[in-house]
């Protein structure tokens, strides 16, 4: 399974609209598909209408001949008198050979015509006499035009019809002729074959031609080009119907759209170029303006960030972005200022005493072994007051521990006021000692400025009435060394609290300075000290 958290926004969304642009030329593959068979669809629609209209004109043309035809000959007089005379037993041999005669000796007007038979039937369309040839067909009027014929009434029964009709030999069209004028003496069918003036359509439509009968028999094909086989070739097909609306016979014609797919290839392919082309830039645009307003920023928040994790509490993120970013930025650089803001409080309480407002025993160590390290470096000697008040615990057990913490105040008054440079400092060491550190300070400044913390208590004479001294006082231990690398902060906290223990023991309220007094002095260069042999 694919873990999401190792997929970036940037190939997230590269990811997103490549495959957005897939479905685009899927879409536009697919569309161009449709186009192209909806182009097929209009061709073969438009083209059988021409079709359908060429070989209608067709059958009209042949219509007027055929009537041309039957008209003339019916207007003969022998004709007529002959077929007058019919019912008298006289006639028939005039008739006969004026049925056969177009057959014989030609017709002007029947030169783009297949005539196949004259038929002549009497005025109730009963068969009289018609004109010899190879063709069989049956002796009545084909079903649908003897129909037509029969249902007519007055004056239309004088007007000529005709009909496309079909036997299981051929496809024939005749065209029913009354005979007689106003006073009808009969009819004159006039047969011919379809197929021979329907072969005239290929012509003007300029597509190879085949005709076929309505089971299927083909009855003419024309010539096929040679290089028409090559060709792409849309079938296209025309039913044509006899008058009762069966099917006679199918026109099929093959519609050459070589060229028609070559445009439509051309324009596909001319799309899709273009459709990629614009995808391909849309695609960069997006990319760039989202690198511009998305990824940028988004990289950029992530960089400090992590500068932030990584403790840096001093990073602000721009605002110059997206509102939603923007709101992000907002509240990410809030919450580092507060985070600092309350780091910064906690370092403070990490440093101070709660109780007097000195620096606290945690924040002295530090200072202690800073200023160690820089009086090693210098050579200058660094000095350590330890102070520690004068029975106390009487103190405590006298005016209470609300009293005692007052007491303790005080005195952290007193230091803050006799420390003055802003290397030196005052600290609570713990309970009620405290401790006064002051680097580049002699024994003497050192031991002046106890003396000055004595004087300073004396004149607040703060009252103590369980102590012998009856006042508040304080005793005092100074150690000053010129620190030496064998040497440790720790030797300078001994030995100022062996002073301080020193001063508890000769009387209290006084200041003992160690170097004063050491022989027993630990650090090189103090005078007393003893180098442990190694
Ligand atoms: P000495 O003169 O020998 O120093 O006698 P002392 O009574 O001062 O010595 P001790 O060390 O026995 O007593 C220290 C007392 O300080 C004990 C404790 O009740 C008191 N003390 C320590 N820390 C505090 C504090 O924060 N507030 C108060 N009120 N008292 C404290
Ligand atoms: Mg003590
Ligand atoms: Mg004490």
């Amino acid at each position: 399974m694919i873990r999401i958290d190792r997929i970036s926004l940037r190939q997230l969304t590269v990811g997103l609209i490549g495959l957005l642009a897939l479905f685009a030329i899927l879409a536009l593959a697919l569309a161009a598909q449709y186009f192209r068979n909806a182009a097929f669809a209009a061709q073969r629609q438009s083209m059988t209408r021409v079709v359908a209209v060429a070989s209608g004109e067709a059958l009209r043309q042949l219509e007027a001949q055929l009537f041309t035809l039957g008209t003339e000959m019916q207007a003969r007089p022998e004709f007529r008198k002959a077929l007058l005379s019919l019912q008298q037993g006289t006639g028939k041999a005039v008739l006969q050979s004026a049925l056969q005669d177009p057959f014989t000796h030609g017709f002007s007007s029947i030169r783009s015509t297949d005539l196949i038979k004259l038929r002549l039937f009497d005025p109730q369309l009963n068969p009289l006499l018609q004109s010899k040839s190879k063709v069989n067909l049956p002796a009545d009027l084909p079903p649908a035009l003897l129909h037509k014929a029969k249902n007519r009434e007055g004056a239309d029964r004088l007007k000529a019809i005709s009909d496309l009709w079909a036997t299981a030999d051929g496809i024939y069209y005749s065209v029913l002729v009354p005979i007689g004028g106003f006073k009808l003496a009969g009819y004159l069918e006039v047969i011919a074959d379809p197929t021979f003036n329907l072969r005239a359509v290929e012509k003007t439509i300029r597509m190879p031609l085949s005709l076929y009968a309505n089971d299927g028999r083909l009855l003419y094909q024309s010539a096929r080009d040679e290089n028409s086989s090559a060709a792409e070739m849309l079938s296209l097909e025309h039913v044509m119907l006899s008058s009762n609306g069966e099917p006679a016979m199918r026109v099929v014609c093959l519609n050459d759209i070589t060229q028609l797919n070559e445009d439509l290839r051309r324009t596909t392919i001319l799309a899709v170029i273009s459709f990629v082309l614009l995808v391909g830039l849309a695609t960069m645009l997006v990319l760039f303006i989202l690198n511009r307003f998305v990824f940028d920023p988004v990289r950029a928040m992530q960089q400090e960030m992590a500068r932030c994790a990584q403790g840096d509490l001093t990073v602000t993120i721009k605002r110059l972005m997206l509102h939603e970013f923007s709101v992000l930025a907002d509240a990410f650089n809030a919450m580092a200022a507060d985070l600092a803001a309350k780091i910064g409080q906690l370092d403070q309480l990490s440093r101070i005493d709660s109780l007097t407002g000195l620096a606290n025993r945690h924040e002295f160590d530090k200072c202690l072994e800073l200023e160690w390290r820089r009086s090693l470096r210098s050579h200058e000697p660094l000095s350590l007051l330890m102070l520690d008040i004068d029975h106390f615990k009487l103190y405590n057990d006298h005016y209470g521990h609300v009293g005692g913490d007052a007491c303790l105040r005080i005195l952290a008054g007193v230091l803050r006021g006799v420390v003055h440079r802003s290397s030196d400092l005052a600290a609570r060491y713990g309970g009620e000692e405290f401790v006064v550190l002051l680097p580049n300070t002699s024994p003497i400044s050192a031991g002046a400025l106890g003396e000055r913390v004595l004087s300073e208590l004396q004149a607040l004479n703060l009252p103590h009435a369980a102590s012998p001294l009856e006042r508040i006082t304080v005793s005092i231990g100074v150690k000053s060394c010129c620190t030496d690398p064998s040497c440790c902060p720790s030797d300078l906290i001994e030995a100022a609290d062996a002073a301080l223990y020193q001063a508890k023991r000769a009387g209290r309220n006084r200041v003992v300075v160690a170097d004063e007094m050491c022989s027993e002095g630990k650090c090189a260069n103090c005078p007393g000290r003893v180098r442990p042999q190694s």
